[in-house]
Formats: structure tokens, sequence, C-alpha cells
């Protein structure tokens, strides 16, 4: 039996998108294997890879003058490799910190390069973002990065930094995809797959041309934007039944509607759990209402001494990986678009019901 499952990540999948795959495991597209088992440089393989490209270009309408990586070791080789590309050792960058993902950004980068830390929101617990106008960006930064989701803490810039003319990077691991997105105002934008492209194994990395090809002497050649822009992201072997499910889960997408109807779709779920928390007194969610997640959605039972029976009952009832992080602890429901409505109503009910009982 299918369960509804919150993971942050790796997280659930579409259900079309699993039985197509089960489907064609054994003898893909007639050629009597799986797709794992052929060469990444077979026609049929490439055709894969050009097609999922091309998906996520329709889908998020990338501009011509971009480039569309898909690379390896997670968003967080992303934290080596942006500033590994984009900056010199004596080079200023800019980071805000909005929280655990920010830091971990920001912690490597000053392997590389000189971080000023723009905004921090420690002072708010992280449960904030920086008001628009109270960002002092120098102008003369390198590149100024950010997170524009927060997957433990839940929250979500609801604008984009004004960075002018300084190159503008964002993380956006955990909400790629999940609602219409304008491209053209980020330097360089990059995700890893494993909450709403596909399986855990890629990263995609969409950067402006002219931000490639100024990678820094001693840069890992697997790291390097041009090295892999140059060989169509197969410098090496790619993790090639990630890519083909990502393609699949592009294809459902715009099967979907595309990021138009899956952002209406995933503001109603959020709405849905955002409100049943703040009717009721038993449960709560730090975050200030105006950033909250639209993905990620922390929240706190008002009796913690309840957080393992919670959990039990929960995955009782099919409701699954509801755990908060480790390092917050209490409760988080991720609701990547892959999460249809009727799993927040299941939750939703299991949340009133568990009240009643013990709130
Ligand atoms: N950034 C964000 C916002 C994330 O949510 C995560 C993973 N949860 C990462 C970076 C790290 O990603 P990976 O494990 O793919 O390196």
């Amino acid at each position: 039996m299918r369960v509804f499952n919150f993971a942050a990540g790796p997280a659930t999948l579409p259900l079309p998108v699993l039985e197509q795959a089960r489907d064609e495991l054994l003898d893909w597209r007639g050629c009597g294997m799986s797709v794992m088992e052929i060469s990444h440089r077979s026609k049929a393989f490439i055709a894969v890879a050009q097609e999922s490209e091309a998906l996520l270009r329709e889908l998020l309408a990338v501009p011509a003058h971009y480039k569309v990586l898909f690379m390896q070791g997670g968003a967080t080789a992303q934290f080596s490799a942006v500033p590994l590309n984009l900056a010199t050792p004596e080079s200023s960058v800019e980071y805000l910190n909005t929280g655990s993902w920010s830091k971990k950004a920001i912690a490597e980068a000053r392997r590389f390069c000189k971080v000023s830390v723009v905004a921090d929101q420690a002072a708010s617990g992280y449960n904030d973002v920086p008001p628009r106008d109270s960002l002092r960006l120098t102008g003369s930064a390198a590149y100024v990065h950010y997170t524009p989701n927060e997957t433990i803490g839940g929250v979500e810039f609801d604008y984009i930094p004004e960075s002018g003319s300084v190159p503008l990077v964002a993380d956006l691991s955990s909400t790629i995809l999940s609602r219409p997105l304008d491209v053209s105002r980020f330097a360089l934008i990059y995700a890893g797959a494993q909450k709403n492209i596909g399986p855990a194994g890629l990263c995609v990395v969409i950067v402006r041309e002219d931000l490639i090809g100024r990678a820094r002497a001693g840069t890992p050649v697997t790291l390097d934007y041009q090295a892999m822009a140059d060989e169509g992201s197969m410098l090496n072997t790619p993790p090639t039944f990630g890519w083909y499910l990502a393609g699949l889960v592009l294809r459902w997408i715009r099967a979907q509607g595309g990021v138009e109807a899956l952002g209406e779709r995933n503001r109603l779920k959020a709405q849905t759990l955002y409100r049943a928390i703040d009717e009721s007194r038993f449960y709560r969610n730090p975050v200030a209402k105006h950033c909250r997640s639209w993905m990620n959605v922390p929240f706190t039972l008002a009796r913690p001494e309840l957080d393992r029976q919670f959990l039990t009952e929960a995955n009782a009832a099919g409701l699954t990986n509801l755990e908060g992080h480790r390092s917050v602890g209490g409760m988080r429901a991720s609701l990547y678009n892959a999460m249809p409505l009727e799993g927040v109503q299941a939750l939703v009910a299991f949340m009133k019901e568990f009240e009643r009982r013990n709130g």
C-alpha cells in the first residue's frame, strides 16, 4: 500500500512516474535492457538527457543565454562550485543567512573567498526573512547568495533580493518547479533533485553564460561549469537512472499544466495545513506569516511529550516521515509537487482527531 510520504527529501514521487518506471524497468523502449544498463553515450540515453533539458527549459522558460547543467554531488557540491567558478580567493562575496542551509553554504564559501554575511536572521530565531529594504548590499561583491526556501526552518522569501548588476545566486533545492519563477532575475540557480525533480543523485544548475569559463585554477574538473557545459553534462558517467526518472517527472509536471497549475495547487495545499495549525491551540508554526514556506511546514505540539505518540499514530494512519529535522525536533510536513491535496487533507483530519483525543 502507498502511504502519504511527507519526507523532506528524498521525497515522494508522482505515482504515474513510478508506475511507468516499473513497467519499463526490464525492457526499456524495446531495447531488451533497463535504462540503467545502457551507455550514457548511447543515442537512446542522449535523447533522454536532451529531452529532460528541453522540458526543464520549457517549464521554467529558461532564457536562451543560460546553460542548464545536470551535475553530481548534490546541492552541497554547489556550495563549493559557486565560489570556485564565480570568485577569486581575493573576491568579496555576500551571503544572506536565513537558516541551516544558508549557514552550510556560508561555511563552505569561507574556504574559498572572503564572505560577508549581509543579513543574519538570528534575532528572529530564523523565523523571518530580512525585510526587503533592510538589505545593505555593497554592489561590488563577486556575487550575492541566498536560500529562497530554508527546508528545515520552513522559511521562504516572498521577494527576490535586488542585487543590481551583481550576480544573484540562489539555492532553490526545495522550491524549484513548485511555482512560476522568473529565471532572468538570477545569475545562477542550483537545486538538488531529490525533492521536486526526481530521485537523489542529480543537481540541476541553471547558469548565465557569461559566468561560465571563469573557474579559478585548481577547480576540480567535475565542478567546473565550462567543462560540464562543453561535455553536455557528461564529462563522466552521470547517474543515468536518476536522470531518466527526472525526465519522467518533468513530463508529469507538464501534463499537470506546468508550474502555474502546480503553483496554484501548492498554494492551496499549504493554506490548508497552515489554516489548520493556526486555528488550533494545540499546534503551532513559528514562522512569520508572510514568509511561510509552501514546501516545508514545521510545526510543534503544545505537549512535546506527545511527539512520539503523534508520529506512531500518524504512521499507522499511512502518514509517514513527519518527524522534524533532528536539529530542531517537532514535526515537519513537506508538501512537494508530488504530494496530492488529499494527502494534506488526510493529515489535517488526523491532526484534528489527535488534538480532540489529547488536546
Ligand atoms: N540546500 C537546501 C535548501 C536543501 O534543502 C538541501 C538538502 N535538504 C541541501 C542544500 C543539500 O542538498 P544535498 O543533500 O543534495 O547536497
